[in-house]
């Protein structure tokens, strides 16, 4: 992020997936937890103009360039020059995601609020909020703040909802500079046990406890995300002290049940079996006898 502009690696117009009703999703660029089964890894690092895509792209949508000194043009080089994406001469092949050595991509563009803003004005009328998303979306508080704090004092922009879907990785303190201006929070528990979590993530999930509680005692907490991916995820095997944990949230809060599939993920995630609709529903199964409500079950299982 550059003072008060964002690194966006992709918008979509229109979600019904992403919070209530449909809404616009912001992709913000880079993560701080590295999950072995990552569905975007290429979201995960920032660019740091190396080139190595360039020669790749097979429809030279990618350049080098250098930055004009003194009013002379130089000579693109690699190791000082930046790398420039033409979005009329893409062809979404990704095959420049596929060499990144960042887990990255040339694809991301910055945007200022105000550049958001009127993205989010030729839409408004077709939506009812944005989603701010990641890679890790709260890694970049200072622009979600600004953005969000803008929404609700324009008076055109009052009807759209702002909700955040974060990993939980987010301090307290971080969490109290967004609570004003935040309609709700998704929020990913990707394993109960510490020793899961730290595996599939490479980061401990203290923080991701602390955020769902801090929600929940705002009435900001809209959802919790389970990604049960069987053998893997340990959701099933702990299900007492996992039910139990739900049940002490707010009824309101919806329990959203996701099932592993392949689609995106690289490295040994690729061999790890997928979940099927009948392990969600001896999930869920497990959930609801135990006393859980508000379960949400996947629409599609591919
Ligand atoms: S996705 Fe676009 S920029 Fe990347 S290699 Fe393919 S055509 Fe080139
Ligand atoms: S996107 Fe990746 S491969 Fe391309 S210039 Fe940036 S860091 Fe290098």
């Amino acid at each position: 992020m550059t003072g008060n502009k964002a690194t966006v690696s992709k918008i979509l117009t229109f979600s019904c997936v992403d919070g209530p009703g449909n809404r616009l999703v912001i992709f913000l660029q880079g993560c701080n937890f590295k999950c072995k089964n990552c569905h975007n890894p290429h979201t995960i690092g920032h660019c740091n103009d190396c080139g190595d895509c360039v020669s790749q792209c097979p429809t030279q949508a990618l350049s080098l360039y250098e930055q004009v000194q003194d009013g002379q043009d130089l000579q693109p080089q690699k190791g000082t020059s930046r790398v420039r994406w033409d979005a009329s001469l893409c062809s979404h092949c990704d095959q420049c995601l596929a060499v990144c050595p960042q887990q990255s991509s040339p694809k991301t563009r910055q945007y200022s609020v105000a550049e958001m803003l009127a993205v989010l004005r030729k839409n408004s009328l077709f939506i009812n909020g944005i989603t701010v998303t990641g890679g890790e979306a709260t890694l970049q508080l200072k622009f979600i703040t600004a953005l969000f704090t803008m929404i609700k004092s324009a008076p055109d922009l009052l009807h759209l909802t702002c909700m955040v879907d974060s990993n939980g990785s987010l301090s307290s303190t971080g969490w109290q500079n967004l609570l004003p201006v935040i309609d709700g929070a998704m929020i990913d528990l990707k394993a109960w046990q510490q020793e899961t979590h730290l595996w599939l993530t490479g980061r401990n999930h203290h923080r991701v406890f602390q955020s769902i509680e801090l929600l929940a005692r705002h009435q900001k907490l809209y959802e919790v995300r389970l990604l049960y991916i069987p053998g893997i995820t340990d959701f099933d095997a702990e299900i007492d002290e996992l039910a139990g944990y739900l049940n002490t949230l707010p009824t309101d809060t919806r329990i959203k049940l996701n099932a592993f599939q392949h689609h995106g993920v690289t490295g040994e995630a690729q061999e790890w079996a997928v979940c099927l609709e009948q392990d969600i529903n001896q999930l869920a199964t497990g959930l609801t006898s135990r006393g859980v409500k508000n379960l949400v079950l996947p629409a599609v299982y591919v």
